[in-house]
């Protein structure tokens, strides 16, 4: 299953741009689905049948894009400027492997080597830039053009129970959703959409859920974890969550608060299964395509399994794969024993 997560990490699919992403989750579920559309914005969304017995319309959801770059233009030295496409500390980028645009130029982040940089500061984005070996701008201007999409170059590695990508943010989400719809039938049918946009503004989901009309929904994701150092002596108040934990159930971020019973029923099938699972620390800031799905149409009773991942939103995230492999676990689960006495009140 690791070789499904890799090749779904290595595809480019920065905000606005996932066709790649798209074209191999649509190869691996058109099998398992029906009703199967790209829509307007460019969403995945199908239908896997059901066996009937539970009379629920129910949205699982999984983001296909990546946080990233966006060429915006050539200087006469031949190296581009750059913008930050989703949220992107611009700290880590000096020095860091890059691929632009379809072609898939390589280059690297231009920085300071130490002989030089006495100034010890952030260099800000707007005064990077990216280095493809170009001599020149018509050089550059080869095969790249303004707006096309920059993506972290790196590649899948598997470290012993983890693995270290790029992506994984929402890529390992995607993986899971594949994995459940490859699966056996649910008690309802299962209305999935990978969406698109979600690192710019949950847009994708936005109209995902306008078009399926939920009754529930769930989002699969990847969520920060700053669980290092663990010393004893050197306690760390911003933990999150924790490597190793299980996958983490949201109570609440910045976009949502989940559904109260969603919650509930998570937790007691884990329980009850003995499925590792933890809670993702609610003091954080932070948004899934939940925030978008629980507001759409009269409202949608919705709920986040996240797994961890260390250095969020970079060029080498690292997570467990036993979270991983939770994470699909706990929800296949707690959507074979969804009924509607989970929901009432
Ligand atoms: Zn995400």
């Amino acid at each position: 299953m690791t070789d499904l997560l890799r090749e779904l990490c290595e595809a480019m699919g920065v905000s606005g741009e996932e066709g790649e992403v798209r074209d191999l989750i649509l190869k691996h579920i058109r099998d398992h689905v029906e009703d199967i559309r790209i829509d307007p914005m460019g969403n995945v969304l199908a239908v896997k049948r059901g066996t009937g017995q539970v009379g629920l319309r129910v949205m699982a959801a999984a983001h296909m894009d990546e946080v990233g770059l966006m060429v915006m233009g050539f200087d006469s030295d031949g190296t581009l400027r750059f913008k930050e496409v989703g949220g992107l500390d611009a700290r880590i980028l000096p020095g860091t492997r890059v691929l632009v645009g379809s072609e898939k130029v390589p280059g690297v982040v231009s920085w300071v080597p130490p002989h030089l940089n006495q100034a010890e500061e952030t260099v800000p984005i707007d005064r990077l830039r990216i280095d493809i070996g170009a001599a020149s701008k018509e050089a550059a201007q080869n095969g790249i053009e303004r707006g096309d999409r920059i993506a972290f170059a790196s590649t899948f590695t598997e470290l012993g129970p983890t693995v270290r990508s790029k992506a994984l943010d929402d890529r390992a989400g995607c993986a899971s959703l594949i994995k459940l719809v490859q699966g056996d039938p649910f008690p309802f049918d299962l209305h999935v959409a990978f969406t698109v946009q979600e690192e710019v503004g949950l847009r994708g989901a936005k109209v995902a859920a306008q078009r399926i009309q939920p009754e529930v929904a769930f989002v699969l994701e990847t969520t920060a974890c700053h669980d290092l150092p663990q010393d004893p002596d050197e306690p760390d108040q911003t933990t999150i969550t924790a490597l190793g934990g299980g996958p983490a159930i949201t109570v609440m971020d910045r976009s949502m608060i989940s559904d109260p019973r969603l919650v509930r029923h998570l937790v007691a099938v884990a329980e009850r299964e003995g499925i590792p699972h933890q809670f993702r620390s609610p003091q954080h800031a932070g948004g899934t395509d939940a925030g978008a799905i629980h507001k759409t149409g009269i409202g949608v009773p919705s709920a986040v399994v996240a797994t961890p991942c260390r250095y969020l939103h970079g060029p080498h995230s690292i997570m467990s794969l036993s979270d991983w492999e939770n994470q699909a676990a706990l929800l296949r689960t707690a959507w074979m024993a969804l009924t509607l006495s989970v929901l009432e009140r």
